[in-house]
């Protein structure tokens, strides 16, 4: 059985995000998508609503279960039995960063945890929670980039409704 862990801020969950999980739910037996809860940043959505709003766009996959966490990586993996975590990559400005925290994970757990990166799909290569936020700031349509509920949440918070 192996278990693997996508960790990210989902603030808010897009579909960029489904895509990978879709993707990784297949290669993997268990995905548990885990919202990661940093206190030292301001989201726009709580690690609770973010974790509820992935539960919703996720509850027609069986194996995809969603938790959050604050704290290591590598301790909540070894908490949870996992060895793999999942990482997207979009461009080569990803690339960096990810190499980096993939990097120091394998050396923080002994070897332990692994990081797998999936290619972005081309159509979503431009999307991220920050994009959908920064246009729904200024009242855009952000219906291509997140399922319709979502969309809806991140209008209330913003108090707009695209027509
Ligand atoms: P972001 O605000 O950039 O969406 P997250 O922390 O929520 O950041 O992202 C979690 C993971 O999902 C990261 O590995 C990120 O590279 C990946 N990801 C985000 N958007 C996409 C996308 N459109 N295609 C592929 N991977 C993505």
């Amino acid at each position: 059985m192996i278990r693997a862990i996508y960790p990210g801020s989902f603030d808010p969950v897009t579909y960029g995000h489904l895509d990978v999980i879709k993707r990784a739910a297949k290669m993997f037996d268990e995905i548990t998508v885990c919202v990661l809860d940093n206190k030292a940043k301001t989201p726009l959505f709580s690690a609770d609503e973010r974790v509820k709003m992935l539960q919703d766009v996720t509850s027609d996959m069986p194996n995809v279960r969603v938790d959050s966490f604050s704290g290591l990586l590598i301790d909540y993996a070894a908490r949870t039995g996992a060895h793999v975590s999942i990482r997207g990559l979009r461009a080569v400005t990803d690339f960096e960063y990810e190499l980096q925290i993939a990097q120091t994970n394998k050396q923080l757990s002994h070897g332990s945890l692994d990081t797998v990166f999936l290619a972005t799909s081309h159509e979503y290569s431009y999307l991220s929670s920050s994009a959908v936020k920064e246009i729904a700031t200024f009242g855009g349509d952000i219906s291509e980039c997140v399922p319709d509920h979502i969309r809806k949440l991140v209008e209330e918070k913003y108090a707009y409704e695209h027509q």
